[in-house]
């Protein structure tokens, strides 16, 4: 079995790979690691190797490991479905959160976010497979969301966050993530820099096509039970 640092160093040499196959900036590409359902002492092992950035999809376990850590200058991304209540813990306890796919989360963040801390970095969740998935925005209903969200005074609108349907092969990866690029840069919003685009299974794919941020879980800490 191959060790987490070996995993680590694996997966910065495939995104950086990436980047210079396809012509992007080196270093263009942010590594989040996916530390759901691992332990905090997986966490501190790639912060000793330099990783700065995780993603949390459930909040009691995210708090618990938070609480190990306190210790540790890490910045904190929350990933996971969220319900309205809990946006309160959310804005209390994070640095980043990708999954925001309505206008009331959006709001009741941005009320709660602590003004001591400095605004919440938002990415908005677009359902861009044509799979029946509850989550995510349309790319009918983006712009508007853009448009609206940008108004929140304590949270900052940064960029989108994609799940496509799972794909095997490269082209087909590709595709989905290249639609929702070209709408985003049609909505010519500037502040946006952020496409929080693959997962350890496109994350090729996802890079080709403009990802500013891969979450990456099982390629780093193995497979989840
Ligand atoms: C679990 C998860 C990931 C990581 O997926 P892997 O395939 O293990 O790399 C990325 N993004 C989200 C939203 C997730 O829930």
């Amino acid at each position: 079995m191959k060790t987490l640092k070996q995993n680590f160093y694996s997966v910065k040499s495939q995104i950086h790979q990436a980047e210079i196959a396809c012509g992007r900036e080196e270093g263009s590409v942010k590594l989040l690691a996916v530390s759901k359902t691992k332990p905090a002492i997986d966490i501190t092992t790639l912060y000793e190797l330099g990783q700065r950035d995780f993603g949390e999809n459930y909040l009691q376990e995210a708090l618990k490991k938070q609480q190990q850590l306190t210790a540790l200058k890490i910045n904190w991304h929350f990933i996971g479905p969220i319900q309205s209540n809990k946006t309160k813990a959310i804005a209390n306890h994070f640095n980043w959160v990708h999954s925001v796919d309505r206008l009331k989360i959006a709001k009741r963040l941005s009320q709660q976010r602590p003004t001591h801390l400095p605004p919440l970095n938002i990415c908005l969740q677009v359902n861009i497979s044509d799979e029946l998935t509850k989550s995510g925005v349309s790319l009918l209903e983006l712009p508007k969301l853009v448009t609206e969200i940008s108004l929140l005074t304590n949270i900052r609108l940064r960029g989108v966050m994609a799940i496509p349907a799972p794909q095997v092969a490269y082209e087909l990866q590709r595709e989905p993530y290249r639609r929702l690029y070209q709408e985003v840069i049609k909505l010519k919003a500037l502040q946006l820099d952020t496409f929080s685009f693959g997962m350890t299974g496109d994350l090729n794919a996802a890079i080709a096509e403009g990802s500013t941020m891969v979450r990456i879980g099982t390629a780093l800490f193995g497979k989840r039970l």
